[in-house]
């Protein structure tokens, strides 16, 4: 598969560079201000930040490459256009939150524990360079608990990507708790996205668990 990688230097590129090209992709990495030609690439994968993965990810889709994007903090409008674009493109457009199975799997927890505790926060923690807050996977979980789930984070050195969501009742508390200890993580995601793509019907479809 011809693979596109943007953020081929980023923390989480960079590990997915050399992934990619141990799974067999023909992979070509694109770092800021290079320029672009996504003309007969078979995919695109997108690493990067909150103000350059509307661009990329609208280039690539405009030229009919469907897309796996995990860069987060994409506002409701650009979702709707990217939807748009790659609709009008008859291609995929790939997006998850979180690429990691178990945080997935916390999600699906957290959503079945909401409905016997009514009261619920959610701790996310973070890499002090991760650009936006709340992170995307305390969002999404939040709806999945049935929203107004009140969302903390916390930003420092030291961290890759944790959660917790606790739940309180008369008497007890329910800690469900992710921990990604390195961005290997997210390898078999956005592997088994790749792998499925083609298979996924024009236009956006959100969330790992629409894969598992
Ligand atoms: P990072 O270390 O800052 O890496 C981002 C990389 O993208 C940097 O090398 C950056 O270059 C590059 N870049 C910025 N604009 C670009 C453009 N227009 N074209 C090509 N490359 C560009 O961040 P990270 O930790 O790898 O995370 C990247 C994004 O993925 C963040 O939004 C993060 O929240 C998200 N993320 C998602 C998941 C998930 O499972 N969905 C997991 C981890 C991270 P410069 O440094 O030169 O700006």
């Amino acid at each position: 598969m011809k693979t596109l990688l943007f953020g081929r230097e980023g923390k989480v590129g960079a590990v997915l560079l050399s992934a990619l090209h141990t799974a067999g992709h023909d992979v070509t990495g694109v770092e800021v201000g290079e320029p672009v030609d996504p003309a007969g690439f078979d995919a695109a994968v997108d690493f990067t930040a909150p103000t350059a993965v509307f661009g990329n990810a609208s280039v690539a889709l405009g030229a009919g490459v469907p897309c796996v994007i995990g860069t987060t903090g994409l506002t409701q409008e650009e979702l709707a256009k990217l939807d748009g674009l790659a609709r009008e493109s008859s291609v995929p457009c790939f997006i998850a939150p979180n690429f990691a199975l178990g945080a997935v799997l916390m999600m699906r927890f957290a959503a079945e524990a909401a409905r016997s505790f009514p009261n619920a926060e959610i701790i996310e923690l973070h890499a002090d360079t991760k650009l936006d807050a709340p992170s995307g996977t305390a969002k999404a979980t939040a709806v999945g608990m049935g929203g107004h789930v009140p969302i903390h984070s916390v930003r420092l050195p030291g961290l890759v990507a944790h959660q917790e969501v606790i739940l309180g009742g008369p008497g007890e508390t329910l800690t469900i708790r992710h921990d990604t200890t390195s961005r290997d993580a997210f390898v078999p995601g956005v592997l088994l996205a790749l792998d499925r793509l083609r298979g996924l019907p024009p236009g956006l479809t959100v969330g790992l668990e629409s894969l598992l």
